[in-house]
């Protein structure tokens, strides 16, 4: 019987269908690219979507009411996969991380077997006692923090974000700037990323963290090492935003547009692979989102015998446009 919902057997969305979007991989073959692994270095854990804020980009459509959290036998998996494999960095994602019970475990357990530990942090989940403790556990194992901080203006970060979120988030930069984060010398790295609060593409790189320094610190005070700027993916509550506003088609053609062929190499989803809070393999956090996993099944960290080799493909879909994008996802 035919398939009237529009979607494919992977559950997803075609986008081209009336959108007029070339498909990525045409894209790459008319450049005469394609997209397949390099060596693994980076791990991506998702510890689930369990969130205190709605943003309107999030492309797991995180927030209060998830149920799905990595739990404790997930996260002794994944720390076994971790001691398996040489990765160079690991970077644990959500959601937000600081709301699932046992991230401490999981820090404690990875820290010691990567050169660089990545927590993720929308700079609101926790507070208090139980900030204060898990900003001991960072500072121990010298975890790099890297912060969710959309715009310099409160308005329209707060407009992405939720009311208020501006205010919270320079209060939790001060504290961290005092515990040594941001500041030269210390070695407890504070990077800030950022994504455009609507449907275009975000500012040249050196532009926005030269604008970023400069306003936080004068308005605020505060200092950090590194700041990223991303495009939005059109995937869950912001591809949902897409088209309740009717702006998918328009969003989807700017991509496209800015498609910057020397970007591929450097893509993250060459060299990373992410672990879902449910302790299955895929290409990247967007592959995940978009429940493609990797080689089209999942399969447990605990029964992976070797990563994908140099050359394996890579499950790509048409959002995969926003990482192609002026400088790149990289
Ligand atoms: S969404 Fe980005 S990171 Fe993921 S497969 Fe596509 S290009 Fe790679």
């Amino acid at each position: 019987m035919a398939d009237t919902t529009g979607k494919r057997c992977d559950g997803t969305t075609p986008l081209r269908q009336g959108e007029g979007i070339e498909p990525f991989a045409d894209t790459l073959a008319r450049h005469g690219l394609s997209l397949a692994r390099d060596r693994v270095h980076t791990l991506q854990v998702n510890t689930g979507y369990l969130c205190n804020l709605r943003c309107r980009h999030c492309h797991h459509e995180a927030g209060p009411g998830r149920n799905e959290i990595m739990s404790r036998a997930t996260m002794e998996a994944v720390v076994s996969f971790a001691r398996r494999f040489p990765f160079q960095a690991v970077d644990v994602t959500g959601g937000a991380p600081e709301l699932v019970p046992d991230l401490p475990f999981l820090v404690d357990g990875l820290a010691p077997l990567v050169p660089r530990l990545i927590l993720r942090t929308n700079l609101s989940a926790v507070s208090g006692a139980e900030w204060e403790s898990l900003l001991a556990l960072c500072v121990a194992h010298r975890v790099v923090l890297v912060a969710s901080f959309p715009s310099t203006n409160p308005s329209q970060a707060d407009a992405q974000r939720g009311a208020g979120t501006t205010e919270t988030a320079i209060a939790v930069l001060k504290r961290l700037n005092a515990a040594g984060y941001g500041v030269e010398g210390t070695r407890l790295e504070l990077d800030l990323v950022s994504n455009p609060v609507g449907s275009f593409l975000p500012m040249p790189h050196d532009s926005a963290e030269r604008k970023f320094r400069h306003d936080l610190l004068r308005k605020w005070g505060v200092a950090f090492n590194r700041q990223h700027t991303f495009a939005n993916v059109p995937l869950g509550r912001f591809r949902d935003w897409l088209l309740r506003t009717e702006n998918n088609e328009r969003y989807m053609k700017t991509l496209t547009d800015a498609f910057n062929p020397s970007a591929v190499e450097g893509l993250m989803c060459r060299t990373l692979l992410s672990v879902s809070w449910d302790g299955c393999l895929y290409d990247c956090d967007f592959n995940l989102a978009a429940d493609r996993p990797v080689a089209g099944r999942k399969i447990h960290v605990s029964d992976v015998r070797d990563l994908p080799s140099p050359g394996a493909p890579i499950a790509i879909g048409e959002y995969c446009y926003a990482c192609t994008a002026g400088s790149g996802f990289t």
